[in-house]
């Protein structure tokens, strides 16, 4: 494929974790995605409220250092299916929300399922510790049957009991998340080279056309870029944050919204930079004539 090769040690510096949240519904995934956000991505200093760009970047202070973290802003496990399906993967460290008052269910299992088969490691929020039935230890219990052993038992996945409603242990959680991906995970990038990513989200806006947010996976993207997402093309016309602003450049872990491609790219398709308009579009129109020329196909029979 595209690989170009991320260069050697001293290339590479170290890049946020990407998170996602999952877990069964009405456990509280959106409400924690909010909780996370408006405790930390300070809304008034932004000057107003934050955007919904599928994604969003929190600063938490972690043993005295400033940590970043990337929330995919989409709670269930829908995207993160779409992209596993692509082979982009694209979270590094999974959240599964369990509601201490209902306990492991259904899609708490999927969601374990998931994380495992894509052996990305997981840490437990175990949310709504603030209700009277909450019962925090038997949650424990029944996760471990699915072979997250609470550290306090011996294992080595963290549990945080949280309360996503009152905003109750976040920075907890927040610092759990931290340190899993300290232990084991190798998150470096190298910032120098042409921009890869993927696509968690895209639509047609009435007014700026084309918008997805990508999410960088290496390199530096720029206003300017010429590039590829599936069979989209175009060039970076604006990049845009989750607090609206405008943005000239975004590196690796870096969620930002493109404006500038020609048409919608899909959710999950890889974005990459190429050196000319005329490369994109060639490949561009490539992608779509094998895509019509499969459709075709499939008809025939
Ligand atoms: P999702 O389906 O997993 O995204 O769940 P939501 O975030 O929509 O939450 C489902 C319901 O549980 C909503 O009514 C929330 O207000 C409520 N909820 C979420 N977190 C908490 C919590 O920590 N404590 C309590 N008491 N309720 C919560």
């Amino acid at each position: 494929s595209f690989g170009e090769d991320e260069g050697g040690e001293d290339d590479l510096e170290r890049r946020p974790p990407v998170v996602t949240v999952m877990g069964h519904v009405d456990h509280g995934k959106t409400r924690l995605l909010d909780s996370i956000r408006s405790a930390k991505v300070g809304e008034a200093e932004a000057g107003g409220i934050t955007q919904h760009i599928g994604a969003y970047q929190v600063t938490s202070e972690v043993d005295g250092v400033d940590r970043t973290l990337t929330f995919i802003d989409t709670p269930g496990h829908e995207a993160f299916t779409a992209m596993r399906a692509r082979g982009a993967k694209s979270t590094d460290i999974a959240v599964i929300v369990v509601a201490a008052d209902d306990g492991v269910m259904p899609q708490t299992v999927e969601a374990i399922n998931h994380a495992q088969a894509a052996e990305v490691p997981i840490v437990v929020a175990v949310n709504k510790i603030d209700k009277e039935s909450a019962q925090p230890d038997k949650i424990r219990g029944q996760m471990t049957e699915y072979g997250l052993v609470p550290e306090e038992y011996g294992g080595d996945t963290m549990f945080v009991d949280i309360s996503a409603k009152q905003g109750l242990n976040i920075d907890s959680l927040l610092e759990a998340i931290v340190l899993t991906a300290d232990a084991s995970l190798d998150l470096r990038a190298n910032p120098d080279m042409d921009a890869q990513g993927v696509a968690i989200e895209a639509h047609l806006d009435r007014g700026r056309g084309p918008v997805a947010t990508v999410l960088i996976q290496r390199g530096t993207l720029r206003v300017g870029d010429s590039i590829v997402a599936g069979d989209a093309y175009g060039r970076v016309r604006r990049m845009v944050d989750e607090h609206g602003d405008d943005v000239t450049e975004a590196s690796p872990s870096r969620p930002v919204q493109v404006i500038g491609l020609t048409s919608v790219c899909g959710a999950g398709d890889t974005l990459m930079v190429v050196e000319e308009d005329r490369t994109a579009r060639q490949i561009a129109d490539r992608r779509n004539a094998r895509k019509r020329n499969a459709l075709a196909a499939r008809s025939r029979r």
